[in-house]
């Protein structure tokens, strides 16, 4: 079949952090999505899509708001029975929603714990609460955490379930702008460190440059656009070729840059 992938290769900058697929590695992605297609109603939001995801790959996914990146992810974390097409995860899989999603009638420390079964469950969580820089609060009520806590809480019950594929639906889009930075330079840590795929949604073209190794573009309900991004971390989002890359993905989002820096 051929690919329907347009990709840019043309960015050669020193790489760092883990390298995405290579053909011979497809057999072994942690990810993979054959002909996936989602219809509601009348409308084909997923469209015979297809996608592979590397093992420890940092992937970022936009497109425009409606057009079908949730729906995906849903398909993904396994939530949406109503897909069809072949869908392929090895490994666990975990999901940080936008909204944090953390029971209010629970303590922090307790709704990490929520439905882990591993030997010392507690342990387990309070180290992921440690990670995420959240100890103090692990007594806390999630109504009393702000919205940077909230989230470090849902990364560290994402992260505690030790999951081969992490699965982000626009986890920062509701924090403040410095919220933001300390929130992407977590992310990266903990990336790093545990080195599960990740796919990031997201409608913020600078997060995905300054985050993923790849970032596509979701558009007629097909992933219509690819590229690498080779840059090391952490980056500066004013570098020349995040700058090219930046007015080609607003391109490919159908975003005008015309006579705008
Ligand atoms: P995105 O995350 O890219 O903003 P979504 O995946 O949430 O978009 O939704 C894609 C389209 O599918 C939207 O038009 C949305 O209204 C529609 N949609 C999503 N879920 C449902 C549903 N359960 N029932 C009907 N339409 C839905
Ligand atoms: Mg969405």
């Amino acid at each position: 079949m051929a690919p329907r992938l347009r990709s840019v290769e043309n960015h050669r900058a020193e790489r760092v952090g883990v390298p995405a697929p290579a053909p011979a590695d497809l057999g072994a992605a942690t990810a993979s999505v054959r002909g996936l297609s989602r219809r509601f109603g009348d409308r084909a939001v997923l469209d015979d899509l297809d996608l592979d995801i590397a093992p420890g790959e940092f992937v970022a996914l936009i497109g425009r708001s409606g057009s079908g990146k949730s729906t995906l992810l849903r398909a993904l974390a396994g939530l949406d029975r109503s897909v069809t097409g072949e869908l392929t995860v090895n490994g666990t899989v975990a999901v940080a929603f936008q909204e944090p999603r953390l029971v209010p009638w629970k303590r922090v420390l307790a709704n990490v714990c929520l439905g882990l079964r591993v030997a010392d469950a507690r342990a387990a969580a309070g180290a992921a609460l440690a990670e995420v820089g959240l100890t103090e609060r692990a007594d806390a009520w999630p109504l009393t955490l702000s919205g940077g806590e909230a989230q470090r809480a849902s990364l560290a019950r994402a992260l505690v379930r030790e999951p081969r594929l992490l699965l982000l639906d626009e986890p920062f889009s509701a924090l403040d702008a410095l919220t933001t930075i300390t929130m992407h330079r977590l992310v990266v840590r903990l990336w790093a460190h545990h080195e599960p795929a990740v796919l990031l949604v997201t409608h913020d073209v600078d997060e995905a440059l300054t985050l993923a190794d790849r970032v596509l573009v979701l558009a007629g309900g097909r992933i219509g656009f690819s590229c690498r991004i080779e840059a090391p971390r952490p980056r500066d989002r004013n570098q020349p070729e995040l700058t090219a890359l930046r007015t080609r993905l607003l391109a490919e989002l159908g975003v005008d840059t015309e006579g705008t820096k």
